[in-house]
């Protein structure tokens, strides 16, 4: 950048109106400067990394010496579940797409098991997630899938970010909610409860296993929630199909739906965001809708918004129509019409009379049989009997009905257009007239 600055040269050398211009040196932010020995450190941002690597690691180095009940690990499967739907049907499907309504107990409920499962609060969540869904791919887009698997998956959470690059988002809806903003206020301290106390004074205060409650159904349980959480950014961008559009790369797949409580089906998702199910099939896996459901026929949950089948599969046939544009774009299906020459019939017939061309015309197209009157199913006979003759009427069923390969072959050979259209051979044979070529022209 180059900034003005007022010349500091005494008044005999440089008038005092006079400017010089000067480059100042532009502080790139460190996300964008090369790591170094001396500075990889700054790339760091170390509060997210000891929550996702540190304290995990701590959990697994206190596993080895803390025996797991099974009471302990049946608590921390429930509990793993609770704070995943925390994240599913809580920060993703309620808060950043507001794919249904809830009342305020089951809102309550949401706001602190989702704070348990250590993904900052659903205030900072959901701006990140809905840049993601409005700049999917994109500089913008907080974990973009095009800086690859790494990045979507962690990278984007321990390494220092340019604010520079946030895409910005409508959280007003947000800022109305008492819980988003209570929960927000209250962020360190509800998580430290969810995340870690609760989980040991369940187990501790129930069969006796304190230290178990803490490494399992705490430490180990919250490591595996925010890793399948990671899933839905890298692995849903990059396994499987695309069902609902391929511009972009999210994808569904069983076994991402698998380990993230049914947010495996991103495709739909990114086309649908709005609606309460990831899976649309009742054969799919989404626990996350299931719960939905169940909540709504209590009264909990309500307003569930889904998308009318018709559009749904509306967007399914398009974009299998471009799956079969693509594929009928790499056959060979003959020179396009309008790219051909147009040749006149006198010409037609002086290149097969006097230059021995094997050409007939057939539908105003003229073809070259030459290299093909040798395998002519029907015979050489038949096929040369035809050059340099109009043979539409015994092509198309005066002497055979041609099956659609032998039109798709014929059309491969294509070498020119009759000026006028066509000389109908049958037409002159019942009229025993030349066709008029004005009418055709
Ligand atoms: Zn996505
Ligand atoms: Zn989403």
């Amino acid at each position: 950048m180059k900034a003005i600055v007022a010349c500091a040269q005494t008044a005999q050398s440089c008038p005092p109106t006079q400017t010089h211009t000067q480059t100042s040196p532009q502080k790139l932010h460190i996300s964008e400067q090369p790591f170094t020995i001396r500075s990889w450190h700054r790339h760091v941002n170390w509060l997210n990394t000891s929550l996702v690597i540190t304290v995990p690691l701590i959990g697994c180095i206190a596993a080895l010496y803390t025996p797991l009940q099974t009471s302990t690990l049946v608590w921390a499967v429930l509990y793993y579940f609770c704070t995943g739907f925390g994240i599913t049907a809580g920060y993703h499907r309620l808060w950043s797409h507001r794919c249904y309504s809830a009342k305020l107990p089951l809102r309550l409920f949401l706001a602190v098991a989702g704070a348990g499962a250590m993904q900052n609060s659903i205030r900072w969540w959901s701006s990140k997630h809905r840049a993601h869904h409005r700049w999917t791919d994109t500089r913008k887009d907080p974990y973009s899938a095009q800086k690859g698997f790494n990045y979507s998956h962690m990278g984007w959470v321990v390494m220092e970010q340019n604010p520079k690059n946030k895409g910005r988002t409508d959280i007003s809806d947000l800022d109305n909610d008492p819980v988003v903003i209570w929960q927000h206020k209250y962020y360190a301290w509800i998580l430290l409860f969810s995340a870690w106390l609760f989980p040991m004074l369940f187990a501790g205060l129930l069969w006796g296993d304190w230290w178990g409650g803490l490494v399992y159904a705490g430490i180990l349980r919250g490591f595996v929630v925010q890793q399948a959480t990671f899933c839905v950014n890298s692995l849903a961008h990059w396994l499987g199909e695309q069902p609902f559009d391929d511009r972009n790369t999210p994808r569904d797949h069983f076994l991402t739906a698998l380990v993230t409580l049914g947010e495996g089906y991103h495709n739909f998702h990114h086309e649908f965001p709005s609606d309460y199910r990831n899976a649309i099939q009742w054969f799919q896996y989404d626990p996350t809708k299931w719960l939905i459901f169940a909540l709504s026929k209590t009264g909990l949950a309500y307003d569930l918004k889904k998308f009318r089948n018709n559009e749904i599969q509306k967007g399914r046939l398009q974009q299998q129509q471009k799956m079969l544009d693509k594929r009928h774009s790499r056959l060979d299906w003959g020179t396009p019409l309008d790219q051909l020459p147009i040749i006149h019939w006198d010409d037609f017939r002086t290149m097969c009379t006097k230059n021995g061309a094997a050409l007939v015309a057939i539908g105003g197209v003229i073809h070259d049989v030459a290299e093909f009157i040798a395998h002519h199913p029907g015979g050489k006979s038949l096929i040369s009997s035809a050059v340099g003759k109009d043979a539409t009427a015994l092509f198309h069923g005066g002497v055979y009905e041609h099956s659609k390969v032998a039109h798709n072959l014929l059309a491969t050979m294509r070498v020119g257009v009759l000026r006028g259209g066509q000389e109908v051979e049958c037409w002159k044979r019942d009229s025993g007239v030349g066709l008029d070529m004005e009418i055709l022209e």
